[in-house]
Protein backbone atom coordinates (compact mmCIF):
# COMPACT_ATOMS: atom_id res chain seq x y z
CA UNK A 1 0.00 0.00 0.00
CA UNK A 2 0.94 3.73 -0.64
CA UNK A 3 0.99 6.25 2.17
CA UNK A 4 2.18 10.12 1.84
CA UNK A 5 1.57 11.85 4.24
CA UNK A 6 2.00 15.80 4.76
CA UNK A 7 4.21 16.00 0.98
CA UNK A 8 5.11 19.08 -0.27
CA UNK A 9 7.11 20.68 -2.85
CA UNK A 10 8.67 24.16 -3.52
CA UNK A 11 10.10 25.22 -6.56
CA UNK A 12 11.83 28.82 -6.82
CA UNK A 13 9.80 29.94 -4.01
CA UNK A 14 6.26 28.83 -5.18
CA UNK A 15 4.53 25.88 -3.66
CA UNK A 16 3.67 23.45 -6.14
CA UNK A 17 2.80 20.41 -3.50
CA UNK A 18 0.91 22.09 -0.43
CA UNK A 19 0.47 19.37 2.16
CA UNK A 20 -0.47 16.70 0.67
CA UNK A 21 -1.65 13.46 2.25
CA UNK A 22 -3.07 10.15 0.43
CA UNK A 23 -3.67 6.79 1.03
CA UNK A 24 -4.17 3.85 -1.26
CA UNK A 25 -4.84 0.47 -0.56
CA UNK A 26 -3.74 -3.02 -2.43
CA UNK A 27 -6.31 -3.56 -5.01
CA UNK A 28 -7.29 0.07 -5.10
CA UNK A 29 -7.45 3.00 -7.73
CA UNK A 30 -7.66 6.49 -6.64
CA UNK A 31 -7.72 9.21 -9.26
CA UNK A 32 -5.45 12.31 -8.34
CA UNK A 33 -7.58 14.71 -10.47
CA UNK A 34 -7.05 18.28 -11.63
CA UNK A 35 -6.45 21.05 -13.93
CA UNK A 36 -3.02 21.40 -16.02
CA UNK A 37 -0.61 22.60 -13.54
CA UNK A 38 -2.21 21.65 -10.20
CA UNK A 39 0.93 19.75 -9.06
CA UNK A 40 -0.15 16.10 -10.35
CA UNK A 41 3.24 15.14 -11.78
CA UNK A 42 4.79 16.35 -9.53
CA UNK A 43 3.18 14.31 -6.56
CA UNK A 44 3.95 11.44 -8.45
CA UNK A 45 7.50 12.07 -9.02
CA UNK A 46 8.31 12.22 -5.99
CA UNK A 47 6.64 9.37 -4.51
CA UNK A 48 8.59 7.21 -7.61
CA UNK A 49 11.94 9.23 -6.46
CA UNK A 50 12.88 10.91 -9.49
CA UNK A 51 12.00 14.03 -7.72
CA UNK A 52 12.39 14.87 -3.76
CA UNK A 53 9.80 16.77 -1.76
CA UNK A 54 10.98 19.43 0.94
CA UNK A 55 8.67 17.93 3.57
CA UNK A 56 6.70 15.12 3.99
CA UNK A 57 6.88 11.43 4.15
CA UNK A 58 6.29 8.24 1.86
CA UNK A 59 5.83 5.30 3.02
CA UNK A 60 5.37 1.83 0.89
CA UNK A 61 3.86 -1.25 2.99
CA UNK A 62 4.20 0.28 5.94
CA UNK A 63 7.65 0.96 5.16
CA UNK A 64 9.52 4.66 5.11
CA UNK A 65 11.03 4.98 1.33
CA UNK A 66 11.23 8.83 1.57
CA UNK A 67 11.70 11.92 4.21
CA UNK A 68 13.50 14.95 4.34
CA UNK A 69 17.03 13.31 5.22
CA UNK A 70 16.17 9.14 4.21
CA UNK A 71 16.09 8.30 0.80
CA UNK A 72 15.22 4.79 -1.00
CA UNK A 73 16.60 5.24 -4.24
CA UNK A 74 13.78 4.83 -7.10
CA UNK A 75 14.79 1.34 -8.34
CA UNK A 76 14.47 -0.13 -4.98
CA UNK A 77 10.83 0.97 -5.04
CA UNK A 78 8.21 -1.67 -5.59
CA UNK A 79 6.87 0.71 -7.78
CA UNK A 80 5.71 0.22 -11.62
CA UNK A 81 5.42 3.03 -13.71
CA UNK A 82 3.52 3.98 -16.67
CA UNK A 83 3.47 7.60 -18.62
CA UNK A 84 1.50 9.36 -21.14
CA UNK A 85 3.82 8.87 -23.78
CA UNK A 86 4.49 4.93 -22.46
CA UNK A 87 8.38 5.47 -23.06
CA UNK A 88 8.92 2.34 -24.32
CA UNK A 89 12.59 1.16 -24.81
CA UNK A 90 12.66 1.54 -28.97
CA UNK A 91 15.70 -0.55 -29.27
CA UNK A 92 14.34 -3.35 -27.63
CA UNK A 93 11.63 -6.08 -28.45
CA UNK A 94 8.35 -6.39 -27.06
CA UNK A 95 9.42 -9.44 -24.78
CA UNK A 96 12.61 -7.88 -23.85
CA UNK A 97 10.55 -4.28 -22.13
CA UNK A 98 8.76 -6.61 -20.57
CA UNK A 99 11.66 -8.52 -19.58
CA UNK A 100 13.39 -5.46 -18.47
CA UNK A 101 12.80 -5.06 -14.55
CA UNK A 102 12.98 -8.88 -14.28
CA UNK A 103 15.13 -10.90 -11.69
CA UNK A 104 15.81 -14.13 -11.85
CA UNK A 105 16.44 -17.31 -14.06
CA UNK A 106 16.04 -17.00 -17.69
CA UNK A 107 13.47 -19.37 -18.18
CA UNK A 108 11.16 -17.96 -15.42
CA UNK A 109 11.87 -14.62 -17.16
CA UNK A 110 10.55 -15.74 -20.35
CA UNK A 111 7.67 -17.57 -18.84
CA UNK A 112 7.05 -14.40 -16.73
CA UNK A 113 6.78 -12.14 -19.78
CA UNK A 114 4.98 -14.91 -22.12
CA UNK A 115 2.02 -14.65 -19.22
CA UNK A 116 1.66 -11.14 -19.26
CA UNK A 117 1.84 -10.45 -22.71
CA UNK A 118 -0.89 -13.60 -22.76
CA UNK A 119 -2.85 -11.41 -20.62
CA UNK A 120 -2.58 -8.36 -22.71
CA UNK A 121 -3.38 -10.60 -25.64
CA UNK A 122 0.21 -9.22 -27.64
CA UNK A 123 1.80 -12.79 -28.06
CA UNK A 124 1.46 -12.54 -31.51
CA UNK A 125 3.58 -8.94 -31.21
CA UNK A 126 6.22 -10.98 -28.70
CA UNK A 127 9.23 -10.08 -31.13
CA UNK A 128 8.19 -6.92 -33.08
CA UNK A 129 9.84 -3.83 -31.85
CA UNK A 130 7.63 -0.68 -30.18
CA UNK A 131 7.62 1.09 -33.66
CA UNK A 132 5.38 -1.61 -35.28
CA UNK A 133 3.23 -1.74 -33.01
CA UNK A 134 -0.22 0.65 -32.69
CA UNK A 135 -0.80 3.23 -29.86
CA UNK A 136 -3.05 0.94 -28.14
CA UNK A 137 -0.34 -2.03 -28.50
CA UNK A 138 2.12 0.28 -26.97
CA UNK A 139 0.04 0.83 -24.29
CA UNK A 140 -0.93 -2.60 -23.11
CA UNK A 141 3.01 -3.02 -23.44
CA UNK A 142 3.61 -0.50 -21.06
CA UNK A 143 1.04 -2.22 -18.73
CA UNK A 144 2.58 -5.42 -19.09
CA UNK A 145 6.57 -3.99 -18.63
CA UNK A 146 5.29 -1.86 -15.51
CA UNK A 147 3.55 -4.90 -13.77
CA UNK A 148 6.19 -7.41 -14.62
CA UNK A 149 8.07 -7.07 -11.44
CA UNK A 150 4.63 -7.28 -9.67
CA UNK A 151 5.07 -3.95 -7.46
CA UNK A 152 2.56 -3.33 -4.67
CA UNK A 153 1.96 0.07 -5.96
CA UNK A 154 1.75 1.32 -9.39
CA UNK A 155 1.50 5.48 -9.95
CA UNK A 156 0.34 6.35 -13.67
CA UNK A 157 0.20 9.62 -15.77
CA UNK A 158 -2.20 10.22 -18.21
CA UNK A 159 -1.88 6.76 -19.15
CA UNK A 160 -4.82 6.90 -21.76
CA UNK A 161 -4.26 10.68 -23.19
CA UNK A 162 -2.07 9.44 -25.89
CA UNK A 163 -4.88 6.89 -27.36
CA UNK A 164 -7.85 7.36 -30.18
CA UNK A 165 -11.02 8.47 -28.79
CA UNK A 166 -12.54 5.71 -29.79
CA UNK A 167 -9.93 2.86 -28.41
CA UNK A 168 -9.84 5.00 -24.91
CA UNK A 169 -13.18 3.40 -22.74
CA UNK A 170 -12.56 0.01 -24.33
CA UNK A 171 -9.02 0.28 -23.14
CA UNK A 172 -9.41 1.98 -19.62
CA UNK A 173 -11.86 -0.95 -18.84
CA UNK A 174 -9.58 -3.35 -19.99
CA UNK A 175 -6.52 -1.58 -17.78
CA UNK A 176 -8.80 -1.11 -15.07
CA UNK A 177 -9.29 -5.10 -14.76
CA UNK A 178 -5.17 -5.81 -15.44
CA UNK A 179 -4.94 -3.59 -12.29
CA UNK A 180 -7.75 -5.31 -9.77
CA UNK A 181 -6.38 -8.23 -11.09
CA UNK A 182 -2.69 -7.64 -10.07
CA UNK A 183 -3.59 -6.20 -6.68
CA UNK A 184 -1.40 -3.46 -6.88
CA UNK A 185 -2.56 0.20 -5.14
CA UNK A 186 -2.93 2.08 -7.61
CA UNK A 187 -2.25 5.80 -8.14
CA UNK A 188 -3.36 7.15 -11.45
CA UNK A 189 -3.44 10.91 -12.44
CA UNK A 190 -6.03 12.41 -15.13
CA UNK A 191 -6.94 16.11 -15.39
CA UNK A 192 -10.26 14.72 -17.01
CA UNK A 193 -13.02 13.96 -14.58
CA UNK A 194 -14.80 11.36 -16.95
CA UNK A 195 -12.01 9.36 -16.70
CA UNK A 196 -11.77 9.79 -12.61
CA UNK A 197 -14.98 8.83 -12.89
CA UNK A 198 -15.00 5.62 -14.63
CA UNK A 199 -11.46 4.07 -12.97
CA UNK A 200 -11.69 4.99 -9.25
CA UNK A 201 -12.50 4.03 -6.10
CA UNK A 202 -11.42 6.88 -4.73
CA UNK A 203 -10.45 10.38 -6.46
CA UNK A 204 -8.78 12.89 -5.09
CA UNK A 205 -9.19 16.01 -6.36
CA UNK A 206 -6.37 18.69 -6.77
CA UNK A 207 -6.28 22.69 -6.53
CA UNK A 208 -3.11 24.79 -6.60
CA UNK A 209 -1.04 21.83 -5.20
CA UNK A 210 -4.25 20.74 -2.39
CA UNK A 211 -6.08 18.35 -1.87
CA UNK A 212 -9.38 19.95 -1.86
CA UNK A 213 -11.55 17.33 -1.84
CA UNK A 214 -11.58 13.45 -1.40
CA UNK A 215 -14.00 10.75 -2.02
CA UNK A 216 -16.05 7.90 -3.87
CA UNK A 217 -16.64 9.42 -6.97
CA UNK A 218 -20.58 9.36 -6.84
CA UNK A 219 -20.08 11.74 -3.65
CA UNK A 220 -17.15 13.78 -4.82
CA UNK A 221 -19.65 14.12 -8.41
CA UNK A 222 -22.78 14.54 -6.44
CA UNK A 223 -21.55 17.01 -3.53
CA UNK A 224 -18.63 19.12 -4.55
CA UNK A 225 -16.83 20.84 -2.21
CA UNK A 226 -17.44 24.36 -3.18
CA UNK A 227 -18.16 26.39 -6.54
CA UNK A 228 -14.98 25.22 -8.47
CA UNK A 229 -14.86 21.67 -8.18
CA UNK A 230 -18.61 21.37 -9.07
CA UNK A 231 -17.64 23.83 -12.07
CA UNK A 232 -14.88 21.18 -12.94
CA UNK A 233 -17.04 18.39 -12.67
CA UNK A 234 -19.98 20.31 -15.11
CA UNK A 235 -18.30 19.77 -18.42
CA UNK A 236 -19.39 15.41 -17.74
CA UNK A 237 -22.54 14.67 -19.11
P1 LIG B 1 -0.54 18.69 -16.28
O1 LIG B 1 -1.95 18.21 -16.12
O2 LIG B 1 -0.44 19.81 -17.26
O3 LIG B 1 0.43 17.59 -16.55
P2 LIG B 1 0.36 18.74 -13.49
O4 LIG B 1 -0.78 18.85 -12.52
O5 LIG B 1 0.95 17.41 -13.71
O6 LIG B 1 -0.12 19.39 -14.88
P3 LIG B 1 2.99 19.53 -12.63
O7 LIG B 1 3.74 18.98 -13.77
O8 LIG B 1 3.08 18.79 -11.34
O9 LIG B 1 1.47 19.78 -13.00
O10 LIG B 1 3.50 21.02 -12.42
C1 LIG B 1 2.98 21.86 -11.40
C2 LIG B 1 3.68 23.19 -11.46
O11 LIG B 1 5.03 23.03 -11.04
C3 LIG B 1 3.73 23.81 -12.83
O12 LIG B 1 3.46 25.16 -12.74
C4 LIG B 1 5.14 23.55 -13.30
O13 LIG B 1 5.58 24.56 -14.14
C5 LIG B 1 5.91 23.54 -12.00
N1 LIG B 1 7.10 22.69 -12.07
C6 LIG B 1 7.11 21.35 -12.22
N2 LIG B 1 8.36 20.86 -12.24
C7 LIG B 1 9.19 21.92 -12.10
C8 LIG B 1 10.61 22.09 -12.05
N3 LIG B 1 11.43 21.03 -12.12
N4 LIG B 1 11.08 23.33 -11.89
C9 LIG B 1 10.26 24.39 -11.77
N5 LIG B 1 8.92 24.32 -11.83
C10 LIG B 1 8.37 23.10 -11.98
MG1 LIG C 1 1.31 16.28 -15.41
Amino acid sequence: RLEIRDLSRHFAGRTVVDHVSLRVMPGQVTCLLGPSGCGKSTTLRCIAGVDMQDSGEIHLDGKLVCDTVFRVPPERRSIGLMFQDFALFPHMSVADNVAFGLTGGKAERRARVEALLDRVDLMRHIDAFPHELSGGEQQRVALARALAPGPSVMLMDEPFSGLDNRLRDGIRDETLEILKEAGAAVLLVTHEPEEAMRMADEIALMRDGRIVQQGAPYNVYNAPADKAAAAFFSDIN
